[in-house]
């Protein structure tokens, strides 16, 4: 996004996140000893893991004695493994946390070349760090055909609980990491404390706020709203400050988009922020490509070589996240579900990029701009044709807010819905185009049927590399309307906003003065921590003094409340 003087003469496109540019069994026979005798249920697969690949796994009863050999690796050197090397370079996760379930993950990642088999893992679940109260374990496919990726589904866990967890193969055994679960339908918990971002370009920064976000006591879920990679070529929009992928090539195939995804994983602070906490990932453009749109691609590539591409993305995405869903099969892929921390909070985890229409095409505003921000084009956006997210997942969203007893209804998505127009007061308003301004009237569909029935409504949003607080109406330009919710928008972990463009900044500045819904603005990199009660949901912006150093001070830099019952953020 530095590159804003770019040779293109466009606002990159991630600088302005989501804006357009220019139109365009070989089985290890290597099973501890303590965890094959526990493993009672050989050939019973439906006992524990359930997601995709069958999985054997036991529920245990208290652990019969702290068990040494859950502690070393000894026993399980012995038979030849296909692992060689430490195969958890990528480090392990957990995420989609229920009552009773979460879903680990890992994939093995060794230096030295894995055979094009499946490869059992161990994994372990235990009340205590030193895992003396292991309350699960089995074994789970490392599956070759999708990247030797480990999903599991751990069940019969308690409610509303911690827990520590790790892998073991051939010999090498994950560090332990923490986990918990959600509490159940019917209870209101006191208090729910969880952080959310999205953005994490790895040639624009480093991860300084994993680092503040590991430090945070008592956090309970990491909500991640998109753009976990990006799949430029390396110097695509890279900032001279931070680092280099060293890959050159755009991410088309899944051997490409696996190569970017194991780079980025590598890194230590992400590792540590998932090992601390379970996510709930979403995705929004990057993981595939720049402002794609359903099957229209950046650039208007062949629909079909584009869906392909956009097969290949979905997959590696799968391999690399753990989330509750079978992997792919193909192009269509559905990762929306929802989510809830018993009746005081429920997450609809929303994809505004796969089932979309494509942008509208007018004309840019300013050139500086390319075409990331134009009259809004009302045949377009007004259309009930020109949708965000699809006639299936809008009713799925509207009947499951309709349905859900959650005194907060959370939608955990990608691009502003707040609006914005560049101009005062015009009509048709000047816009963002890849954000809800360019699909005002599903905006509009949406709001007047969710706004009344949603006790609290919440929208949490990432994808614009800067923070904001904003009140919601389903005609962002009519302030005669009703506030029917709240909006959060975090930052960045790393990804630039628009940094030394001064026609940008003057423009962002202008807007601010003329949008009085946008109560709150800051384009520093950072993320956003909530602190939910049933009466009240305070959330904490944290911003990075200097995403080029790993080591930079993260501070509270703003303090926001909603009060139950009244929609909009009051500053603290
Ligand atoms: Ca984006
Ligand atoms: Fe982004």
């Amino acid at each position: 996004m530095d590159d804003a003087n770019g040779t293109e003469g466009h606002l990159p496109p991630d600088g302005s996140p989501g804006w357009r540019l220019s139109r365009r069994g070989f089985l290890a026979a290597t099973i501890a000893a303590a965890v094959a005798a526990c493993s009672s249920n050989d050939g019973d697969t439906t006992s524990g893991a359930s997601i995709g690949p069958t999985s054997d796994a036991t529920t245990l009863p208290p652990p019969p004695e702290p068990s040494a050999a859950a502690t070393t690796s000894a026993p399980e050197t012995t038979l030849a493994s296909p692992v060689v090397s430490n195969p958890f370079t990528l480090g392990v996760a957990s995420g989609d946390p229920l009552p009773d379930s979460v879903i680990l993950w890992t994939r093995l990642s060794p230096d030295s070349a894995l055979p094009d088999e499946d490869i059992d893992v161990t994994w372990e679940v235990a009340r205590d760090n030193s895992f003396a109260e292991l309350v699960a374990s089995g074994t789970a496919p490392a599956i070759a055909a999708l990247g030797h990726s480990v999903h599991v589904d751990v069940q019969g866990l308690e409610p509303d609980s911690e827990y520590t967890y790790r892998f073991r193969v051939g010999g090498f055994e994950s560090e332990p990491a923490r986990t918990r679960t959600f509490a159940p339908a019917g209870v209101v918990p006191e208090r729910f404390r969880f952080a959310f971002s999205s953005c994490q370009n790895w040639e624009q920064g480093y991860y300084a706020a994993y680092r503040d976000l590991v430090e945070q006591d008592g956090l309970e879920a990491f909500v991640f709203l998109g753009d976990y990679i990006y799949e430029y070529e390396t110097g695509g929009y890279a900032d001279p400050r931070g680092r280099s992928t060293g890959q050159k090539f755009e991410c088309k195939t899944v051997d490409q988009y696996r190569q970017r995804y194991a780079l980025y994983k590598t890194d230590p602070l992400l590792q540590q922020a998932h090992a601390s906490v379970p996510w709930v990932i979403t995705w929004d453009d990057h993981e595939v490509e720049n402002d794609y749109a359903g099957a229209s691609s950046e650039n208007d590539d062949d629909v079909d070589a584009f869906r392909t591409r956009r097969a290949a993305a979905y997959q590696v995405w799968y391999e690399h996240m753990p989330v509750r869903l079978d992997p792919p099969t193909g192009p269509d892929y559905q990762i929306y579900r929802s989510l809830a921390h018993g009746d005081l909070l429920r997450f609809h985890v929303l994809d505004t990029r796969q089932y979309r229409s494509d942008q509208q095409r007018s004309a840019p505003f300013l050139p500086a701009l390319g075409d990331a921000v134009q009259v809004r084009d009302n045949a377009v956006a007004l259309s009930p044709e020109q949708t965000m997210l699809g006639e299936t997942q809008r009713g799925w969203l509207i009947d499951g807010m309709a349905a859900s007893d959650a005194i907060w209804d959370v939608l955990a998505q990608q691009v502003f819905m707040f609006g914005g127009n560049a101009l005062q007061g015009t009509d048709p308003p000047v816009i963002v185009v890849d954000t809800w301004d360019g699909y005002a009237g599903e905006r509009q569909v949406l709001l007047e049927a969710i706004g009344p029935v949603a006790d609290n409504l919440v929208v949490l949003t990432g994808d614009f590399h800067s923070a904001a607080v904003a009140d919601l109406r389903s005609d962002p330009f009519d302030a005669s309307l009703p506030v029917v919710g709240t909006e959060l928008m975090a930052s960045s972990i790393s990804s630039s906003f628009f940094d030394d463009d001064q026609t940008v900044e003057d423009l962002v500045a202008g807007a601010l003065q003329t949008n009085p819904q946008i109560k709150y603005f800051d384009a520093r990199r950072g993320y956003t921590l909530c602190d939910v009660t049933p009466t009240s949901w305070r959330s904490t912006f944290r911003a990075v003094a200097d995403q080029f150093d790993e080591a930079s001070p993260v501070e509270t830099v703003s303090t926001w409340e909603i009060t139950a019952g009244t929609p909009g953020a009051v500053a603290v």
